[in-house]
């Protein structure tokens, strides 16, 4: 089972909640921090050691004994990462996409690939939560390969939660794909709700199940709670607006340690995450039946809230 928890904006509580989730899960749960550009959960989760990896990612060097100065690897290149106008190649490593496809289109066999550190991954275990962190290097633009690189640890059984990066732009979307459900985490406030909207309709493009926890309880009004209602998408859960929360927070201390009663709140959430990615089934477009699992494109999701088919595509129930 993988759940992924993310929001429209940063400063939600997204890591609060994804900590907090993992250590009242009751079982050995894996807790993979896709936030790769500023990884934070470690700051809660502190082990005493972790494992590093150094990820890198395959970028063109060009012999230049060997290259003719054709300009057929720049002129395959939509990316502008190797560029020849007129002249032998220049390679701009921070903009290439690791596609391997200049090499394979060179007529002198004069690229090969080298590697390009671009991060690192830490994993360490704390209190039954294998956490694993990417932490992208200073300068690195793109962050989706080292989050495919974490992505690439997850289990082949038991739980995992991914920390998605905040917004709505490529990361996230790297981070939340091929996940069982998605919890999205919003303040009830104008600028929570519209960010909220913004996520809403990039899970429901995705087709995946989806709830929401709302956080800060208390504070703005209730037009999230509204929105919710009108779009069948569940509230999985409420966090009141505590000033012991923010101080536990500050300290870097997770919530259900530094308040313990607030444990069987996020045992609660982690029930009713369970139930919304047993929620999950499918039925194929061309034979009827259901299936559990299986390609995105060729299956259409059940509405996560009701249950009932989903025939308008995928996002019928979100269209907001
Ligand atoms: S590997 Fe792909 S993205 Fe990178 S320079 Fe070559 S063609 Fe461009
Ligand atoms: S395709 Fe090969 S030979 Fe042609 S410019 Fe590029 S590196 Fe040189």
């Amino acid at each position: 089972m993988i759940i992924a928890i993310a929001s429209g904006k940063g400063g939600t509580g997204k890591t609060t909640v994804a900590v907090n989730l993992a250590l009242a899960w009751g079982a050995p749960v894996w807790l993979l921090d896709c936030d790769v550009e500023e990884p934070n959960a470690h700051l809660f989760l502190r082990a005493d050691s972790a494992q590093q990896e150094i990820i890198t990612v395959p970028v063109p060097q060009v012999d230049m004994a060997r290259c003719d100065a054709c300009g057929e690897c720049s002129r395959f290149c939509v990316y502008h990462a190797i560029v020849a106008p007129g002249t032998k190649p220049l390679v701009f490593r921070e903009l290439c996409h690791s596609c391997g496809g200049c090499a394979r289109v060179c007529p002198r066999g004069a690229i090969t690939e080298v590697a390009r550190r671009i991060g690192v991954i830490e994993t360490s275990e704390v209190e039954g939560v294998t956490l694993v962190g990417g932490h992208l290097d200073v300068g690195v633009a793109m962050s989706p390969p080292l989050i495919r690189a974490v992505k690439a640890r997850i289990p082949h059984d038991g739980v995992a939660l991914l920390d998605a990066p905040p917004g709505t732009s490529c990361p996230v979307i790297t981070a939340i794909r091929g996940a069982d459900a998605v919890v999205l985490v919003t303040e009830p406030t104008p600028f929570g709700l519209h960010d909220l909207t913004l996520a809403v309709q990039m899970v429901g493009a995705l087709g995946l199940p989806m709830g929401v926890v709302v956080n800060r309880v208390g504070i703005g009004d209730n037009r999230v709670h509204a929105f919710c209602a009108a779009h069948h998408i569940p509230v999985l859960q409420e966090i009141p607006d505590d000033r012991r929360i923010a101080e536990a927070y500050s300290q870097g201390i997770p919530i259900v340690e530094a308040l313990p009663e607030y444990r069987a709140l996020f045992r609660q959430l982690a029930e009713s995450v369970t139930a919304l990615c047993a929620a999950r089934r499918f039925v194929t477009q061309g034979d009827g039946h259901e299936h559990r699992g299986g390609g995105e494109t060729e299956l259409r999701p059940l509405n996560p809230a009701t249950g009932a088919s989903t025939t308008e595509g995928a996002n019928a129930n979100v269209r907001v």
